[in-house]
């Protein structure tokens, strides 16, 4: 039976980060210094015990799930072929101003889909916000989507038109749609995208699969172990869903991004592959000192904490987004981690009725990043940042 367990460690000799080090097949859903939060089925979580750690079942899988994945939770979600619809409506109510594209397919040939935004002229800055790398990640899906509507329903404010003046926006809500897809039909826990591999398991973590970095940490976290939940891949950006986020960044040379995740609420910064610090003093301090605003921002509305840290702080990963757009390009990337906090309110199976609230917070964060952006001093071309 698959279990949702806390792990605990009262001996210093044995802190819970030695256990994200060995190869016993995890689905990590918390990790602070604390308690980790595991998916495992019992045969991992007895070997865990007699190496000596406290370990508390939570709830069965099973059990989580019909708490959790309801129907009336399910409705308020978007589908593949929803959020398809809903953007090129979206699109087509202001043909001045915005333009749906499709950068490229999945493994199963769904399209990916980006809206384009605002001022098309050449020199224009432009910004990336992304979601839903993870399928069952999806509130990851509608708060870039929740944002895509704001810019253009309030396109003519004062205020949303002077951005969509300044700056040009890329939204690609659901960067795996085939994972979406099969999370809504089979399995509301599935991760990865829908690559058939080599030993017979399925998926690629595509949020492994950038190529800085990728593959230098064979963990839990970040697998070189094919049926893992964080399978790196065969090689660097073997997957179509992280070449179409490739070829649009290598094209459009964005001034900065947000990418979606859940759960947590944390807004993570680089690097992921190394706990060192950004070697360059002022990225350094310009990363640290936006994921604090971001962070102010989103607390300031309902109250909720988003604590901002270096994306390894949470557990180190090899070959993730930002420390691929940051590390190859420079460009000041962050991973918000959104709402729940804990396994104990949904964990990955956020209740439809929060997905308001959490675009309400999350809504001035993503302005403040933008207009920061916005009024930046122009960076070197061929800036690139040391490591
Ligand atoms: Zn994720």
């Amino acid at each position: 039976m698959e279990l949702i367990v806390e792990v605990r460690s009262d001996d210093p000799t044995r802190p819970l980060s030695n256990l994200l080090r060995i190869p016993l097949g995890l689905d990590v859903w918390e990790a602070n210094a604390d308690r980790l939060v595991l998916r495992a089925d019992e045969a991992p979580i007895d070997r865990i015990r007699k190496m000596g750690y406290q370990i508390q079942q939570i709830v069965p899988v099973e059990a989580h799930l019909s708490t959790f994945a309801t129907e009336v939770s399910r409705e308020g979600y978007h589908s593949a072929q929803s959020l398809e619809d809903d953007m090129r409506q979206l699109a087509e109510s202001r043909p001045d101003l915005a333009a749906l594209h499709e950068i490229g397919r999945s493994v199963e040939g769904r399209p990916i889909w980006a809206l384009q935004l605002g001022e098309r002229q050449a020199g224009t800055r432009k910004l990336l916000f992304m979601g839903c790398h993870h399928a069952r990640e999806w509130i990851a899906v509608e708060v870039p989507f929740l944002l895509a509507r704001e810019l253009i329903e309030q396109a003519d404010t004062p205020e949303m038109s002077r951005r969509l003046t300044q700056g040009q926006f890329w939204i690609v809500p659901m960067v795996n749609p085939d994972g979406h897809e099969f999370s809504r039909t089979d399995n509301r826990l599935w991760r990865k995208n829908r690559r058939r591999n080599p030993d017979g398991s399925i998926g690629v973590d595509p949020n492994r699969n950038y190529g800085y970095m990728w593959g230098t940490l064979d963990i839990p976290t970040s697998s070189h172990v094919p049926s893992d939940e964080t399978y790196v891949g065969p090689r660097a950006f073997s997957e179509p869903e992280t070449r179409a986020v490739r070829d649009l960044v290598a094209i459009q040379k964005f001034a900065g991004l947000i990418t979606y995740h859940s759960f947590s609420q944390l807004v993570l910064y680089p690097w992921g592959y190394t706990a060192e610090e950004i070697k360059d003093p002022v990225d350094r301090a310009t990363l640290s000192e936006l994921a604090r605003g971001m962070s102010e921002c989103i607390c300031q509305v309902h109250g909720k904490l988003y604590t901002p840290q270096p994306s390894s702080q949470l557990y180190p990963t090899a070959g993730d987004t930002t420390d691929w757009t940051y590390g190859e390009y420079g460009i000041p990337s962050f991973t918000i981690e959104l709402r729940p906090k804990t396994v104990e309110e949904g964990g990955f199976i956020l209740p439809a009725s929060a997905i308001r609230p959490t675009w309400e917070e999350n809504r001035p964060a993503v302005f403040y990043l933008v207009d920061r952006l916005l009024e930046a001093p122009a960076r070197a071309e061929a800036a690139v940042p040391s490591v």
